[in-house]
This record gives C-alpha cells, structure tokens and sequence, in this order.
C-alpha cells in the first residue's frame, strides 16, 4: 500500500466494527485495480454521528459504508436518499458528492445479484423468507421489485412478519405476500426459494439451523445472509439433500462491489475476482 497526499479515504461507519470484512474486500479491490485509496473502519457512537458526517464533509471523504446501527437514524442527516433506499428505509452506502451526502442501499441488490450470479431466476417465482430484521428488509423488498410473484415472510416475533408484509403489499401490488410465525413453516412447502435472513446459526451457534429444510422438495434452491461461517449448517443440510445452496457471502462481496460502483460511477470498469476475494475471507471467517 502507498499512501500518499492524495490518497483518498472510504470508510466503513458503526457500532460495532471490530472484525469487519469490509476493509478487506475493498482494499482489495482498490489494489488489483490501481486506485489510489484506502479503506478503514471507525467505531461511531449513535451521539456522535452528526458531528461524524459534518467532519467528512469538511475533510471531503468521498464515500463511505453504513452499518448497525446507524442505517436508519442516518437518513435523517442526509440531503437526499435514493428510491430504492427510501424504499428499503435504510442506507448503507452513502456518497459525498457537489457538497451534498447523498444515501444509498446496496444490501438488497447485493442479494439478488448472488442469485442472478448463479443462474438463478427469480421473476415470477414463490419465495419463503424467514426472519424479519433489517437484512430480510433489505432482500424482501428488493426480490419483490425483481418481480417475484409471492413472498411469505416468517418471524418468530409475528408483528414483525406482519408489519414487512404490510409495507411490501402495500408498495407491490402485484405481488402476492402472506406472514406467519416461524414455527408454522412446514405449511409453506410449495416455494421456489428459501433465503434464510434470521440470525439462526451463526457463529457461535453454528449447530443450530431455522427450520428443518428436509420436508421441501429439492429442486428449492436454499440461501443463508449469514456468511460467518461461511456455509451454516441450515446450507449443509440442504446440500445433502442436492439442493442448489448460496451463502451469505456473495452478498456480502456483491454489496461492497455496489456501493464501489456508486462512488466512482457504474461505467467504470472495476476488475474484480469473486472467488479470490471469497478465498482470502475464507481464513478470516473460519
Ligand atoms: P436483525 O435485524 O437483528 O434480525 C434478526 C432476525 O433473526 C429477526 O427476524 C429475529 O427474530 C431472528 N432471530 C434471531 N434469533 C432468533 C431465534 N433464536 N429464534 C427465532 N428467530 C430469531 O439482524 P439482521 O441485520 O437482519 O441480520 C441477520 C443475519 O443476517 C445476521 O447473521 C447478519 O450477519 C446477516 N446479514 C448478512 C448480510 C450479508 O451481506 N450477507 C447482510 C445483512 C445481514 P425476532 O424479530 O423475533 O427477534
């Protein structure tokens, strides 16, 4: 790395950011790609996040990264949020640009992404989402605009399951939605896609999985967000019954890539090897 006067810095912002990857994929890339720019992390207390974007303007940072929990209180400190973010109703990416902080949401394209990636497709097809927090926002609402044609949501905490459904039906007419609890899972057999969005399984619970994927067919293609481990347990599972499986970090290097393509334009052309980037996490996840 060669760090000089004109360096320019991108940053991820949250509470916590101890063991982040997000500085190792896009260090990465701004490597292989001869950009000159670095990329850290800073731990910002909730108080302090205006006072935080306030100084980035001053220092002209041109683009950083949103994590928990300022993805929603942010907005507020924006001058303007894209639709698809406002949509969302969270940021995690925001860039600074004519003087103005302008909020982005990657998370849910990063998810899609990682499906088209792997031949999936998803127009007009039956989705099971499980779990209610902001990453099953982030994929439901942005499958529902890749026009999927049903989304049942479940949640352990059913207002939550609810109140998604509610804002998808309300926003995607078209869209058949339906919400139950968690438990009620096996009435829920005949879907395409299953994506696994509660925090059920990851380090340190790596035994635990969701539901039993066992009782659908295995022509289901099974997905998990969460990408610490790599392939939870739930995955496992669904790969011994053949089900085509994908792991939450496509989504998490597709996200990164994203929010790269918003700071520095969609037409340049970043060169970017998933599998090398999927390679070097693989020994800080394991
Ligand atoms: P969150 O907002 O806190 O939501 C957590 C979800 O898990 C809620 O639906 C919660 O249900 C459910 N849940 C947690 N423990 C449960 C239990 N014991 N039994 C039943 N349900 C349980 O978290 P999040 O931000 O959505 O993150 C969820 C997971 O996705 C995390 O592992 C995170 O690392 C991962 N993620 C990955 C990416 C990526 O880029 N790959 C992006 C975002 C998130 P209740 O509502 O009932 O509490």
């Amino acid at each position: 790395m060669n760090i000089n006067w004109n360096t320019e810095l991108y940053c991820l912002i949250g509470d916590p950011i101890e063991k982040s990857l997000s500085p190792e994929i896009h260090n990465y890339i701004f490597n292989i790609n001869n950009m000159n720019c670095n990329y850290m992390c800073f731990n910002v207390e909730d108080n302090n996040l205006k006072q935080v974007l306030d100084t980035f303007k001053i220092l002209g940072i041109k683009g950083f990264n949103v994590t928990i929990p300022h993805k929603i209180h942010i907005m507020k400190y924006l001058d303007d949020i894209d639709e698809e973010a406002k949509l969302l109703g969270a940021v995690n990416t925001v860039k600074y640009v004519n003087g103005k902080l302008m909020g982005y949401n990657t998370d849910g394209a990063g998810f899609v992404k990682s499906l088209v990636d792997s031949g999936i497709s998803i127009k007009g097809k039956k989705i099971l989402i499980l779990g209610a927090g902001g990453g099953s926002h982030a994929v439901s609402v942005k499958l529902a605009q890749s026009g999927v044609k049903k989304i049942i949501i479940l949640n352990r905490t059913i207002e939550k399951s609810k109140q998604l459904a509610y804002n998808i039906s309300n926003k995607f007419k078209n869209i058949a939605v339906e919400y139950d609890d968690l438990k009620s899972f096996s009435k829920y057999t005949d879907v395409d896609i299953v994506v696994n969005c509660t925090s059920i399984g990851m380090y340190p619970d790596t035994d635990e999985v969701p539901i039993d994927i066992s009782i659908f067919s295995n022509k289901t293609v099974v997905c998990d967000i969460i990408y610490k481990p790599i392939k939870t347990k739930f995955l496992k599972n669904a790969e011994k019954k053949n089900m085509k499986i994908i792991g939450g970090m496509d989504m998490l290097i597709n996200q990164a890539i994203l929010s790269q393509k918003i700071w520095f334009s969609v037409d340049k052309n970043i060169a970017i090897n998933i599998d090398e980037i999927k390679g070097f996490l693989h020994y800080s996840v394991e």
